[in-house]
Protein backbone atom coordinates (compact mmCIF):
# COMPACT_ATOMS: atom_id res chain seq x y z
CA UNK A 1 0.00 0.00 0.00
CA UNK A 2 1.18 3.37 -0.66
CA UNK A 3 -1.49 5.17 0.82
CA UNK A 4 -0.94 5.81 5.03
CA UNK A 5 -4.09 6.44 6.76
CA UNK A 6 -4.28 10.00 7.23
CA UNK A 7 -3.90 10.07 11.26
CA UNK A 8 -5.87 13.40 13.15
CA UNK A 9 -3.64 15.92 14.84
CA UNK A 10 -4.25 16.00 18.53
CA UNK A 11 -5.57 18.71 19.99
CA UNK A 12 -2.99 21.12 21.39
CA UNK A 13 -3.82 21.46 24.94
CA UNK A 14 -1.22 24.80 24.43
CA UNK A 15 -3.37 26.25 21.38
CA UNK A 16 -6.50 25.68 23.89
CA UNK A 17 -4.61 27.36 26.70
CA UNK A 18 -4.01 30.33 24.40
CA UNK A 19 -7.37 30.50 23.32
CA UNK A 20 -8.69 30.88 27.10
CA UNK A 21 -6.03 33.40 28.16
CA UNK A 22 -7.86 35.90 25.54
CA UNK A 23 -10.98 35.87 28.22
CA UNK A 24 -10.53 38.05 30.87
CA UNK A 25 -13.04 37.86 34.12
CA UNK A 26 -13.69 41.61 34.65
CA UNK A 27 -14.18 41.91 38.50
CA UNK A 28 -11.08 40.76 38.61
CA UNK A 29 -9.09 42.58 35.76
CA UNK A 30 -7.14 39.22 34.63
CA UNK A 31 -7.72 36.70 32.65
CA UNK A 32 -9.18 33.12 33.54
CA UNK A 33 -5.58 31.28 32.85
CA UNK A 34 -3.47 33.98 34.46
CA UNK A 35 -6.40 33.92 37.24
CA UNK A 36 -5.88 29.86 37.51
CA UNK A 37 -9.73 29.97 37.16
CA UNK A 38 -10.11 27.13 34.20
CA UNK A 39 -10.32 23.42 36.12
CA UNK A 40 -10.86 20.31 35.11
CA UNK A 41 -9.66 21.03 31.68
CA UNK A 42 -10.28 17.75 29.74
CA UNK A 43 -9.26 16.97 25.84
CA UNK A 44 -10.93 13.58 24.32
CA UNK A 45 -10.47 13.31 20.33
CA UNK A 46 -12.44 16.70 19.06
CA UNK A 47 -13.88 17.49 22.42
CA UNK A 48 -12.92 19.72 24.95
CA UNK A 49 -14.49 20.06 28.19
CA UNK A 50 -13.56 22.45 30.97
CA UNK A 51 -15.21 24.49 34.03
CA UNK A 52 -14.63 28.31 34.81
CA UNK A 53 -14.42 29.39 38.49
CA UNK A 54 -15.88 33.12 38.05
CA UNK A 55 -16.02 36.30 40.45
CA UNK A 56 -18.45 37.36 37.59
CA UNK A 57 -21.66 36.81 38.21
CA UNK A 58 -25.60 36.20 36.69
CA UNK A 59 -25.60 37.75 32.60
CA UNK A 60 -22.08 38.49 32.84
CA UNK A 61 -20.76 34.93 33.72
CA UNK A 62 -22.99 33.82 31.05
CA UNK A 63 -21.21 36.39 28.74
CA UNK A 64 -18.04 35.00 29.83
CA UNK A 65 -18.62 31.44 29.26
CA UNK A 66 -20.32 31.97 25.81
CA UNK A 67 -16.70 33.79 24.95
CA UNK A 68 -14.64 30.95 26.41
CA UNK A 69 -16.87 28.47 24.04
CA UNK A 70 -16.41 30.43 21.34
CA UNK A 71 -12.46 30.88 21.57
CA UNK A 72 -12.09 27.46 22.02
CA UNK A 73 -14.01 26.19 18.43
CA UNK A 74 -11.46 27.94 16.87
CA UNK A 75 -8.52 26.33 18.15
CA UNK A 76 -7.50 23.34 15.21
CA UNK A 77 -9.34 20.39 15.39
CA UNK A 78 -11.52 21.12 18.00
CA UNK A 79 -15.61 20.30 16.73
CA UNK A 80 -17.54 20.33 20.43
CA UNK A 81 -16.87 22.79 23.34
CA UNK A 82 -18.72 22.20 27.24
CA UNK A 83 -17.97 24.65 29.50
CA UNK A 84 -19.36 24.52 32.95
CA UNK A 85 -19.63 27.98 35.04
CA UNK A 86 -19.04 27.88 39.08
CA UNK A 87 -18.59 30.90 41.16
CA UNK A 88 -15.34 31.72 42.54
CA UNK A 89 -16.25 32.09 46.26
CA UNK A 90 -16.00 29.00 48.39
CA UNK A 91 -18.93 26.82 49.21
CA UNK A 92 -20.56 27.11 52.88
CA UNK A 93 -20.47 24.75 55.27
CA UNK A 94 -24.01 22.62 55.45
CA UNK A 95 -26.72 24.25 57.38
CA UNK A 96 -26.11 21.19 60.41
CA UNK A 97 -22.08 21.49 60.27
CA UNK A 98 -20.41 22.32 63.31
CA UNK A 99 -19.09 25.47 62.48
CA UNK A 100 -15.03 25.99 62.29
CA UNK A 101 -13.47 27.78 64.39
CA UNK A 102 -16.28 27.09 67.47
CA UNK A 103 -14.57 27.03 70.65
CA UNK A 104 -13.19 23.57 72.06
CA UNK A 105 -15.70 22.13 74.38
CA UNK A 106 -18.80 23.67 73.04
CA UNK A 107 -18.86 22.96 69.40
CA UNK A 108 -20.99 25.90 67.62
CA UNK A 109 -24.07 24.41 65.22
CA UNK A 110 -25.33 26.26 62.61
CA UNK A 111 -29.14 26.77 62.97
CA UNK A 112 -31.50 25.43 60.61
CA UNK A 113 -34.03 28.15 59.20
CA UNK A 114 -35.51 25.75 56.54
CA UNK A 115 -38.63 28.35 55.98
CA UNK A 116 -35.17 30.92 54.71
CA UNK A 117 -33.81 30.27 51.66
CA UNK A 118 -30.88 32.37 51.67
CA UNK A 119 -29.41 34.17 54.99
CA UNK A 120 -26.83 36.91 54.49
CA UNK A 121 -24.68 38.91 56.91
CA UNK A 122 -24.21 42.53 55.77
CA UNK A 123 -20.76 43.01 57.66
CA UNK A 124 -18.35 46.17 58.08
CA UNK A 125 -15.39 46.37 60.53
CA UNK A 126 -16.19 49.90 61.69
CA UNK A 127 -19.30 51.54 62.60
CA UNK A 128 -20.30 55.04 60.39
CA UNK A 129 -19.35 53.31 56.93
CA UNK A 130 -23.17 52.88 56.16
CA UNK A 131 -23.27 49.23 56.62
CA UNK A 132 -27.27 49.58 58.32
CA UNK A 133 -28.25 51.93 55.51
CA UNK A 134 -26.86 49.81 52.82
CA UNK A 135 -29.08 46.41 54.40
CA UNK A 136 -32.59 48.63 54.66
CA UNK A 137 -31.54 49.69 51.11
CA UNK A 138 -30.72 46.65 49.71
CA UNK A 139 -33.43 45.00 51.71
CA UNK A 140 -36.28 47.21 49.34
CA UNK A 141 -34.34 46.63 46.41
CA UNK A 142 -34.56 42.85 46.86
CA UNK A 143 -38.28 43.21 47.82
CA UNK A 144 -38.47 45.51 44.39
CA UNK A 145 -37.56 42.57 42.68
CA UNK A 146 -40.66 39.76 44.19
CA UNK A 147 -38.76 38.57 46.61
CA UNK A 148 -40.08 38.14 50.18
CA UNK A 149 -37.67 39.69 52.69
CA UNK A 150 -36.59 39.69 56.21
CA UNK A 151 -34.00 41.56 58.18
CA UNK A 152 -32.91 40.62 61.68
CA UNK A 153 -30.86 43.98 63.31
CA UNK A 154 -27.79 41.68 65.08
CA UNK A 155 -26.50 45.33 65.91
CA UNK A 156 -27.68 44.83 69.73
CA UNK A 157 -25.72 47.75 71.36
CA UNK A 158 -26.78 50.20 68.97
CA UNK A 159 -30.19 49.18 66.78
CA UNK A 160 -30.78 51.15 64.20
CA UNK A 161 -33.08 49.23 61.67
CA UNK A 162 -36.24 50.76 63.58
CA UNK A 163 -35.47 54.33 62.71
CA UNK A 164 -34.47 53.49 59.18
CA UNK A 165 -37.50 51.81 58.03
CA UNK A 166 -39.87 54.06 60.11
CA UNK A 167 -40.81 51.39 62.51
CA UNK A 168 -39.23 53.08 66.16
CA UNK A 169 -42.01 52.48 67.94
CA UNK A 170 -43.79 49.00 67.24
CA UNK A 171 -43.67 46.54 69.98
CA UNK A 172 -43.69 42.75 68.31
CA UNK A 173 -46.14 40.46 69.34
CA UNK A 174 -45.70 37.07 71.48
CA UNK A 175 -47.71 33.87 70.14
CA UNK A 176 -49.68 31.59 72.42
CA UNK A 177 -45.94 29.47 72.07
CA UNK A 178 -44.12 32.59 73.43
CA UNK A 179 -42.49 33.00 69.98
CA UNK A 180 -42.28 36.45 68.84
CA UNK A 181 -44.17 37.92 65.58
CA UNK A 182 -41.53 40.02 63.90
CA UNK A 183 -42.52 43.23 62.82
CA UNK A 184 -43.79 43.62 58.84
CA UNK A 185 -42.86 47.09 57.40
CA UNK A 186 -42.61 47.89 53.66
CA UNK A 187 -43.35 44.38 53.12
CA UNK A 188 -39.90 43.30 55.24
CA UNK A 189 -39.98 41.33 58.54
CA UNK A 190 -38.30 42.70 60.69
CA UNK A 191 -36.36 42.20 64.19
CA UNK A 192 -33.92 44.10 66.26
CA UNK A 193 -33.30 44.73 69.64
CA UNK A 194 -34.62 48.05 69.25
CA UNK A 195 -38.15 46.78 69.83
CA UNK A 196 -36.94 45.33 72.87
CA UNK A 197 -35.54 48.42 74.87
CA UNK A 198 -36.83 52.14 75.12
CA UNK A 199 -34.32 53.70 72.69
CA UNK A 200 -32.61 55.81 75.56
CA UNK A 201 -31.72 53.44 77.48
CA UNK A 202 -28.29 51.55 76.72
CA UNK A 203 -28.12 47.95 76.48
CA UNK A 204 -25.06 46.69 78.87
CA UNK A 205 -24.34 42.92 78.07
CA UNK A 206 -21.79 40.33 78.47
CA UNK A 207 -21.17 38.12 75.25
CA UNK A 208 -23.29 35.14 76.29
CA UNK A 209 -26.06 37.10 76.74
CA UNK A 210 -25.50 38.97 73.37
CA UNK A 211 -25.11 35.42 72.47
CA UNK A 212 -28.27 34.05 73.70
CA UNK A 213 -30.38 37.24 72.17
CA UNK A 214 -28.56 36.32 68.55
CA UNK A 215 -29.67 32.67 68.96
CA UNK A 216 -33.36 33.62 70.01
CA UNK A 217 -34.14 35.95 67.22
CA UNK A 218 -32.69 33.06 64.99
CA UNK A 219 -34.81 30.63 66.42
CA UNK A 220 -37.66 32.01 68.29
CA UNK A 221 -39.25 34.11 65.36
CA UNK A 222 -41.66 33.62 63.47
CA UNK A 223 -39.93 33.98 60.16
CA UNK A 224 -41.88 33.33 57.25
CA UNK A 225 -41.11 31.92 54.10
CA UNK A 226 -38.14 34.06 52.69
CA UNK A 227 -36.15 34.28 50.04
CA UNK A 228 -33.83 36.57 51.61
CA UNK A 229 -32.93 37.13 55.63
CA UNK A 230 -30.30 39.78 55.62
CA UNK A 231 -28.73 40.16 59.10
CA UNK A 232 -27.12 43.20 59.81
CA UNK A 233 -24.24 42.56 61.77
CA UNK A 234 -23.03 45.56 64.39
CA UNK A 235 -19.45 46.54 63.49
CA UNK A 236 -16.05 44.85 64.09
CA UNK A 237 -15.35 41.23 65.06
CA UNK A 238 -16.97 40.68 68.32
CA UNK A 239 -18.71 38.24 70.33
CA UNK A 240 -21.87 39.19 67.96
CA UNK A 241 -19.88 38.63 65.02
CA UNK A 242 -18.33 35.44 66.13
CA UNK A 243 -21.90 33.86 67.71
CA UNK A 244 -23.61 34.70 63.75
CA UNK A 245 -20.84 33.84 61.43
CA UNK A 246 -20.68 30.18 63.20
CA UNK A 247 -24.34 29.33 64.10
CA UNK A 248 -26.23 31.62 61.50
CA UNK A 249 -26.75 29.44 58.18
CA UNK A 250 -25.31 31.93 56.16
CA UNK A 251 -25.35 31.53 52.00
CA UNK A 252 -22.72 34.11 52.06
CA UNK A 253 -21.59 38.05 53.54
CA UNK A 254 -21.38 40.90 52.18
CA UNK A 255 -18.91 43.62 53.34
CA UNK A 256 -19.49 47.22 53.57
CA UNK A 257 -16.26 49.47 53.51
CA UNK A 258 -15.62 52.83 52.55
CA UNK A 259 -13.04 54.24 50.06
CA UNK A 260 -10.21 54.79 52.83
CA UNK A 261 -7.24 52.98 53.84
CA UNK A 262 -8.15 53.21 57.63
CA UNK A 263 -11.59 51.82 56.85
CA UNK A 264 -10.27 48.77 54.15
CA UNK A 265 -7.89 47.71 56.65
CA UNK A 266 -10.72 46.93 59.49
CA UNK A 267 -12.97 45.38 56.51
CA UNK A 268 -10.29 43.43 55.54
CA UNK A 269 -10.66 41.40 59.03
CA UNK A 270 -14.29 41.50 58.90
CA UNK A 271 -13.86 39.52 55.53
CA UNK A 272 -11.21 37.51 56.89
CA UNK A 273 -13.65 36.15 60.07
CA UNK A 274 -16.53 34.98 57.23
CA UNK A 275 -13.17 33.38 55.49
CA UNK A 276 -12.45 31.54 58.38
CA UNK A 277 -15.50 29.77 59.00
CA UNK A 278 -15.70 28.95 55.15
CA UNK A 279 -18.86 31.41 54.43
CA UNK A 280 -18.64 32.85 50.90
CA UNK A 281 -17.90 36.22 49.72
CA UNK A 282 -20.94 37.45 47.85
CA UNK A 283 -18.74 41.02 47.40
CA UNK A 284 -17.91 43.88 48.82
CA UNK A 285 -20.19 47.05 48.57
CA UNK A 286 -18.61 50.57 48.55
CA UNK A 287 -20.04 53.42 50.25
CA UNK A 288 -19.56 56.90 50.71
CA UNK A 289 -17.35 56.32 47.37
CA UNK A 290 -17.63 60.61 46.53
CA UNK A 291 -20.21 63.43 47.09
CA UNK A 292 -23.93 63.28 44.64
CA UNK A 293 -24.46 67.35 43.58
CA UNK A 294 -28.14 67.34 44.46
CA UNK A 295 -28.93 69.98 41.19
CA UNK A 296 -26.84 68.29 38.80
CA UNK A 297 -26.47 64.75 39.76
CA UNK A 298 -22.44 65.18 39.19
CA UNK A 299 -20.23 62.52 41.42
CA UNK A 300 -17.14 64.25 43.58
CA UNK A 301 -15.14 61.89 44.56
CA UNK A 302 -14.24 63.19 48.55
CA UNK A 303 -11.48 60.26 49.40
CA UNK A 304 -8.99 57.91 48.05
CA UNK A 305 -10.71 56.43 44.67
CA UNK A 306 -10.85 52.46 44.18
CA UNK A 307 -10.50 51.59 48.07
CA UNK A 308 -13.61 49.03 47.41
CA UNK A 309 -12.35 47.80 44.56
CA UNK A 310 -8.59 46.93 45.58
CA UNK A 311 -10.31 45.68 48.45
CA UNK A 312 -12.35 43.19 46.42
CA UNK A 313 -9.51 42.29 43.75
CA UNK A 314 -6.87 41.70 47.05
CA UNK A 315 -9.86 38.77 48.30
CA UNK A 316 -10.42 38.06 44.37
CA UNK A 317 -14.14 38.62 45.03
CA UNK A 318 -16.73 41.20 42.72
CA UNK A 319 -16.89 44.68 44.31
CA UNK A 320 -21.09 44.97 43.79
CA UNK A 321 -21.23 48.44 43.70
CA UNK A 322 -19.87 52.07 44.72
CA UNK A 323 -22.44 54.01 46.49
CA UNK A 324 -21.77 58.14 46.72
CA UNK A 325 -22.78 60.13 49.22
CA UNK A 326 -26.49 61.98 48.81
CA UNK A 327 -27.82 64.04 51.66
CA UNK A 328 -31.23 61.83 50.42
CA UNK A 329 -29.92 59.02 51.62
CA UNK A 330 -29.28 60.17 55.14
CA UNK A 331 -32.52 61.88 55.27
CA UNK A 332 -34.49 58.80 54.26
CA UNK A 333 -32.52 56.96 57.05
CA UNK A 334 -33.99 59.56 59.71
CA UNK A 335 -37.15 60.18 58.29
CA UNK A 336 -37.81 56.37 58.21
CA UNK A 337 -38.39 56.10 53.99
CA UNK A 338 -35.30 55.04 52.45
CA UNK A 339 -33.93 56.63 49.61
CA UNK A 340 -34.41 53.31 47.08
CA UNK A 341 -38.76 53.78 48.04
CA UNK A 342 -38.10 57.60 48.13
CA UNK A 343 -35.76 58.33 44.87
CA UNK A 344 -35.71 55.25 43.26
CA UNK A 345 -34.32 57.28 40.24
CA UNK A 346 -31.64 58.52 41.80
CA UNK A 347 -27.73 57.41 41.46
CA UNK A 348 -27.52 55.68 44.73
CA UNK A 349 -30.84 53.92 44.46
CA UNK A 350 -29.76 52.71 40.81
CA UNK A 351 -26.53 51.13 42.46
CA UNK A 352 -28.52 49.84 45.12
CA UNK A 353 -30.75 47.90 42.55
CA UNK A 354 -27.78 46.53 41.02
CA UNK A 355 -25.84 45.45 43.65
CA UNK A 356 -29.33 43.62 45.08
CA UNK A 357 -29.29 42.03 41.28
CA UNK A 358 -25.98 40.87 41.37
CA UNK A 359 -26.72 39.14 44.83
CA UNK A 360 -29.81 37.66 43.45
CA UNK A 361 -27.65 35.90 40.79
CA UNK A 362 -25.14 35.36 42.96
CA UNK A 363 -27.18 33.49 45.59
CA UNK A 364 -28.65 31.45 42.80
CA UNK A 365 -25.76 30.42 41.25
CA UNK A 366 -24.67 29.06 44.75
CA UNK A 367 -27.78 27.36 45.31
CA UNK A 368 -27.69 25.56 42.11
CA UNK A 369 -24.28 24.67 43.03
CA UNK A 370 -25.56 23.34 46.34
CA UNK A 371 -28.56 21.56 44.61
CA UNK A 372 -26.63 20.14 41.63
CA UNK A 373 -28.53 21.85 39.14
CA UNK A 374 -24.80 22.71 38.20
CA UNK A 375 -22.73 19.86 37.73
CA UNK A 376 -19.22 20.57 37.81
CA UNK A 377 -18.08 17.96 34.76
CA UNK A 378 -16.43 14.72 35.69
CA UNK A 379 -12.81 14.11 35.38
CA UNK A 380 -13.79 10.56 35.09
CA UNK A 381 -14.78 10.77 31.31
P1 LIG B 1 -23.22 51.90 60.18
O1 LIG B 1 -24.36 50.95 60.15
O2 LIG B 1 -22.05 51.43 59.37
O3 LIG B 1 -22.83 52.33 61.54
P2 LIG B 1 -25.13 53.86 59.20
O4 LIG B 1 -25.82 53.11 58.14
O5 LIG B 1 -25.80 54.04 60.51
O6 LIG B 1 -23.66 53.25 59.43
O7 LIG B 1 -24.72 55.26 58.58
C1 LIG B 1 -24.07 56.26 59.33
C2 LIG B 1 -24.60 57.62 58.89
O8 LIG B 1 -24.18 57.89 57.57
C3 LIG B 1 -26.12 57.69 58.91
O9 LIG B 1 -26.51 58.97 59.33
C4 LIG B 1 -26.49 57.50 57.43
O10 LIG B 1 -27.70 58.14 57.08
C5 LIG B 1 -25.31 58.15 56.74
N1 LIG B 1 -25.04 57.58 55.42
C6 LIG B 1 -24.70 56.29 55.14
N2 LIG B 1 -24.48 56.14 53.82
C7 LIG B 1 -24.71 57.34 53.24
C8 LIG B 1 -24.67 57.83 51.89
N3 LIG B 1 -24.33 57.05 50.87
N4 LIG B 1 -25.00 59.13 51.69
C9 LIG B 1 -25.33 59.93 52.72
N5 LIG B 1 -25.37 59.54 54.00
C10 LIG B 1 -25.07 58.26 54.27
Amino acid sequence: MFFKSKEKKPISFEAVRAALSKIPDPPLGKDVVTLGAVKELKIQEDTVRFNLELASMGAQAEQIRAAAEREVKLVDGVKTVEVGVRPKAKPGKPASSPAAGAPKGSPAQRIDLPQVKNVIAVASGKGGVGKSTVTVNLALALAKTGAKVGLLDADIYGPSIPLMLGAKDAKPEQDAQQRVNPIVKGGIELMSMGFMVPDDRPVVWRGPMVHGALTQFMTQVNWGELDYLLIDMPPGTGDAQLTISQTAPLTGAIIVTTPQEVALIDARKGLQMFENVSVPILGVVENMAGFVCGSCEHVTPLFQQGGGQKMANEAEVPLLGSIPLDPRVAAGGDSGDPLVNSHPDSIPATVFTKVAEAILSQCEILNSQQGEKFKPLSLEW
